[in-house]
């Protein structure tokens, strides 16, 4: 099965000249669904992770299925003000402005080992957050894993993990 048979694309989404690619078409499609998710199980498997983590609010819907399915723990890594209780923040640096990311401070042990999760790669500068976070946690990110890959825009090279896709657009 070609998974990119069902990847919608919408073009100016959110604002001219984004091309979006929207999993919603896969999500509503119980069989590539499934294959999808049993293709990234193995990926993320193999780096023999204690816990994943997904990213707001499609990095859920990668990570929630696949921790499932692999029998391990789910963390979210969430938009400022989210989280109830003590959380630890990493604030990074957009094109315009900053953004910051959010962990319950309990969410990961130090030593554990994190696959991070996201439907999508862009720049990397969402998944890099992450990371950071992670690290700062005193947790051990040992990959970043996502169902859609956008190699032109070179984001695995801003990452120092392993990272893995389903599907690659150039
Ligand atoms: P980046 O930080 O640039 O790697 O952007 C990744 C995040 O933005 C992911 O959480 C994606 O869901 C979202 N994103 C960025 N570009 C797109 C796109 N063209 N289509 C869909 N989602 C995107």
């Amino acid at each position: 099965m070609d998974i990119k048979d069902h990847i919608r694309q919408i073009p100016d989404f959110p604002k001219p000249g984004i091309n979006f690619y929207d999993i919603s078409t896969l999500l509503a499609h119980p069989d590539a669904w499934q294959v999808s998710m049993g293709r990234l199980a193995k990926k993320v498997a193999a780096w023999q992770p204690d816990v994943l983590a997904g990213i707001e609010s499609r990095g859920f819907l990668v990570a929630a299925p696949l921790a499932l399915k692999l029998g391990m723990g789910f963390v979210m890594v969430r938009k400022p003000n989210k989280l109830p209780g003590d959380v630890k923040s990493h604030t990074y640096d957009l094109e315009y402005g900053s953004d910051t990311v959010e962990i319950q401070a309990d969410a990961v042990q130090p030593g554990q080992r994190v696959v991070i999760c996201d439907d999508l790669l862009a720049t990397g500068g969402t998944a890099l957050a992450a990371i950071n976070l992670f690290r700062e946690a005193g947790a051990e990110v040992v990959g970043v894993a996502s169902i859609i890959e956008l190699s032109f825009l070179e984001g695995r090279k801003r990452l120092d993990v392993p990272f893995d896709a389903l599907i690659t657009y150039d």
